[in-house]
């Protein structure tokens, strides 16, 4: 029926085109999209067998009820599917968007494991939020009654921004500090906006605005403020921070003009979907067009890099990754997605310096190949003598990991204990760290990982700090 209907729309535009302006073309679009995600939603969601052992909900970080929001839905009853979904989860619409779903629901959904393909849950997720967004459900979250109390959270990332609504919704003052100019963490400057559209994250930092939650943005804590001030400010605080200390190649030639990080380039990306004029893209410093692109790395910030770059107008992207594709790191999904877009994969090729000058001209690829598992059952990439060569390239992006920033140092807080790996030590239930009333959540804590962890993270958080002020025997305002 939608697709009559959207030929209907086309034989009519074709018909008359000079009667219809851009943004009645728009409404019909849109209203034949939303027809079309309305009917989706509903035979995807009938398709679940209702098992009674629900993988999906097991695998699922937040251990959402799908089930139960499947069948509201199959039923037509969005309202009450709603209503179950964002019970568990604060931001379902944005993890209906970019959960790999691959690995986690549908990954473990039965109908999948026999074979059939999986029910499309993030889909149907997406569909239940953006309708609720749509019919003006999703209201701010604005507590019945203030308490007095006050929490500081360092970080406006998905794990800080989920505390956030929970404890404001507890009625706790919340300031949320960030050292960007947007909140929302890699969700606003990370994930490019083709994955998840910028207006979906800020009309969420606007509800938490609209409910109460403060925001002190361009504010570096350890620069701007320290951390000893914001502890004492406030009755508690959240460490959300991320991991932002880049990986970066160090060879021969690694140096030059033309390799940049990549979260430098989707950050500028990203800025520009914002409408923000930024110099590194109008002087070409992170502007993929007209090059050639190679990426290094097999994750999904190298995934978004290539899809980017082919956004971007560039004439070749190819992504080297030094294992092959079973045993990438990334998505398979974004994966098979990027190659649809024309990346070009290059496996089993590792970077062993860059040739040309003062910029670069190509990456020096040594082929590999996989050798005996490691300790942790994972094939080793190894050398292959006298198998190297030089593959052209104008523009390198180095995608290969973010560790953590090592905040004891950077903050003057060697109390603050970390992991043999630069991780905050928090306890995995209570996410409380080394220091009283602080606790920590998201990236900082378990390294570079998801946005459905962070969130899960966030909201454990804030409730065993709800616990905390409850013991330390702070009072309700009024
Ligand atoms: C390119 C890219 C793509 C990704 N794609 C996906 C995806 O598709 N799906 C998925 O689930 N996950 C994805 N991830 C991972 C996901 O984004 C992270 O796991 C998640 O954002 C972690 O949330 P967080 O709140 O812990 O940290 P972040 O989102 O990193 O937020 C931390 C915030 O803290 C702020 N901050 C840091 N230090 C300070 C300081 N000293 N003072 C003040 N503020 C500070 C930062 O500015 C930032 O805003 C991706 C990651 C990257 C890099
Ligand atoms: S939050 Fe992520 S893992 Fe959980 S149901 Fe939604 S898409 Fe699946």
């Amino acid at each position: 029926m939608a697709t009559q209907k959207m030929l209907k729309f086309v034989t009519v535009g074709k018909q008359m085109p000079e009667k219809r302006d851009a943004s009645s073309r728009k409404q019909d679009f849109d209203e034949i999209y939303r027809e079309f995600a309305a009917q989706k939603a509903a035979e995807q969601s009938s398709r679940c067998s209702q098992c009674g052992v629900p993988y999906c909900q097991a695998h699922c970080p937040l251990h959402n009820n799908i089930p139960d929001w499947l069948r509201l839905t199959a039923e037509g009853r969005l309202q009450e599917a709603w209503e179950i979904s964002q019970a568990t989860n604060t931001f379902p619409e944005i993890c209906g968007r970019i959960c790999p779903q691959d690995r986690l629901c549908e990954g473990n959904c039965v109908i999948e494991q026999s074979g059939h393909g999986t029910v499309t849950i993030g889909a149907v997720e997406k569909y239940i939020t953006d309708t609720a967004w749509e019919e003006g459900w999703v209201k701010p979250g604005t507590p019945a009654i203030e308490r007095a109390e006050s929490v500081g959270i360092i970080g406006a990332g998905p794990g800080g921004l989920a505390a956030a609504d929970r404890l404001r919704r507890a009625g706790v003052q919340v300031t949320v500090y960030d050292r960007y100019d947007r909140a929302g963490g890699l969700l606003t400057y990370g994930i490019p906006g083709f994955k998840l559209e910028k207006p979906v994250v800020m009309r969420r930092i606007e509800q938490l605005e609209a409910a109460g939650v403060q925001f002190v943005l361009n504010c570096t804590v350890g620069e701007d403020l320290t951390f000893d001030a914001i502890r004492g400010r406030h009755d508690a605080v959240l460490i959300a921070t991320g991991v932002y200390k880049i990986r970066e190649i160090e060879a021969p030639g690694s140096g030059a003009a033309g390799i940049v990080r990549a979260l430098d380039y989707l950050t500028v990306s990203n800025k520009l979907s914002f409408g923000d004029e930024v110099e590194e893209f109008q002087n070409g410093t992170l502007n993929a067009e007209g090059k050639r692109v190679v990426v290094i790395g097999g994750g999904d910030t190298a995934m978004d890099c290539v899809r980017t770059a082919i956004r971007q107008g560039a004439t070749s992207v190819k992504c080297l990754y030094r294992r092959d594709r079973a045993n990438m790191p990334g998505s398979q999904r974004e994966v098979q997605n990027a190659e649809e877009e024309g990346v070009e994969f290059v496996w089993l090729s590792a970077p062993k310096g860059f040739s040309g000058g003062t910029a670069v001209e190509g990456v020096m690829v040594q082929k590999m190949r996989l050798g005996a598992p490691d300790s942790s059952g994972r094939q080793s990439p190894e050398v292959i003598e006298g198998a190297d060569y030089v593959e052209p390239a104008d523009l390198v992006v180095q995608a290969l990991g973010f560790e953590p920033e090592d905040l004891p140092k950077l903050w003057g807080v060697e109390e603050l204990s970390v992991t043999r790996w630069g991780t905050i030590k928090a306890d995995f239930r209570t996410h409380a760290t080394s220091l009283p009333g602080v606790y920590a959540a998201g990236d900082i804590v378990r390294g570079a990982s998801l946005v459905v962890w962070a969130i899960r993270d966030g909201r454990e958080a804030a409730d065993a700090i709800m616990d905390y002020l409850a013991q330390s025997g702070a009072v309700a305002a009024e």
